[in-house]
């Protein structure tokens, strides 16, 4: 980095308006596109951060953007290095073997050319490279090298990374298709189990669309026409399952979700931007990663919330002016439910009248 600094004058940061360029902007696009895909990859889907590897390969990740991005800055603005403007050699009698330029109005150093983009006598020039909107030569010859060392290593990196997130994704997607399931329903299995766990039910959930064997739910989804089997309305059941099997169990999870939602009493407007500054330091920083919505508040508004963060609640809010009659139906389309900060709301005294299971689901608790 000393080199960096000692290198760097006030001429060279004259130099930015070498970004003005297209080959300076694609190149510079393109290595923001591929690290920040790569590592948004590596986080989110592939190598989780909290193992070891994951972190690793997080760190060797910023390391290569970090390095390339010092050499192509270095190799840009450190430039070539150009020879003087009517230099000519100490020895004025060496200027017999020297060629002269009328441009610079001096004499081509041993090694120099004249550069018709830059429009200077560069000190032993090697090329002009459009990528970094410069001349390649003398001072930069070796950062211009080490860019071009780093950038396809740093490439073949994350494209083993994109090629991990798109295996564990095909991986993912083939699993559930072998039990003939979706994404969604893989989940709506997952709280079927943990309602019979929480409420001691006798009852066991059983996945109706599963044909039972691998083979018979893999074509379900493939076949040789490429026209998948069926109506999309009406479906092939496994036996001793219901048509309504799965729907019937997400009427009991939705009706379970109300039970276990909580009341709250906004006592504090919320603007319902995503990392609002005015709710705390922990709230703005730890905004749920989400496309889900965030929801505005006024005082006196009710919410019923349904799960929640450390700093952030999500619910529905209470339409209705009597907070009593809450209407649950499906067709409610004027639902309003989003993300909230925890810190504009307090729980309501009456919720307690709300925390009652529907008939016949709880038991035993
Ligand atoms: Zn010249
Ligand atoms: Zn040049």
């Amino acid at each position: 980095m000393g080199t960096f600094c000692s290198v760097i004058k006030f001429e060279n940061l004259q130099e930015v308006k070498r970004l003005c360029h297209w080959g300076p902007i694609i190149a510079l696009g393109v290595i923001a596109i591929c690290s920040t895909m790569a590592m948004i990859d590596s986080v989110l889907w592939y190598w989780p951060l909290h193992t070891t590897g994951g972190s690793m390969n997080f760190i060797m990740l910023i390391n290569w953007t970090v390095m390339i991005l010092y050499n192509y800055f270095n190799a840009m603005f450190v430039g070539p290095g150009f020879v003087p403007l009517g230099w000519k050699p100490e020895n004025s009698q060496d200027s017999m073997y020297l060629q002269y330029c009328k441009v610079c109005q001096a004499y081509k150093a041993p090694r120099s050319h004249h550069c018709r983009k830059c429009n200077r006598c560069v000190m032993k020039m090697d090329h002009h490279c459009p990528w970094i909107n410069n001349c390649c030569g003398y001072q930069n010859h070796a950062s211009f090298t080490l860019f071009l060392l780093l950038a396809p290593l740093g490439c073949i990196h994350a494209a083993f990374i994109f090629v991990m997130t798109m295996y564990t994704q095909l991986y993912n997607r083939m699993k559930i298709i072998l039990r003939n399931k979706t994404s969604i329903e893989s989940w709506i299995e997952e709280k079927a189990k943990d309602r019979i766990q929480y409420y001691q039910l006798d009852e066991v959930f059983v996945f109706p669309y599963d044909m039972g064997s691998r083979w018979k739910n893999f074509k379900q989804v493939f076949t040789w026409s490429g026209v998948p089997k069926g109506d999309g309305l009406d479906w092939p059941i496994r036996e001793g399952c219901h048509q309504y099997s799965l729907t019937i169990e997400q009427l009991k999870q939705k009706a379970d979700k109300r039970v276990r939602s909580v009341q709250y009493k906004v006592i504090e407007d919320y603007s319902g931007t995503c990392c609002p500054l005015n709710r705390g330091i922990k709230t703005f920083f730890t905004s749920p990663c989400t496309e889900e919505p965030r929801i505005r508040l006024q005082k006196g508004e009710f919410i019923l919330a349904t799960r929640g963060l450390r700093y952030w609640l999500y619910g529905d809010k209470i339409l209705d002016d009597s907070i009593k009659e809450v209407s649950f139906s499906p067709s409610d389309v004027s639902r309003i439910r989003g993300w909230f900060p925890r810190n504009c709301v307090e729980k309501c005294p009456c919720d307690a009248e709300t925390d009652q299971a529907p008939e016949g689901e709880k038991k035993n608790r």
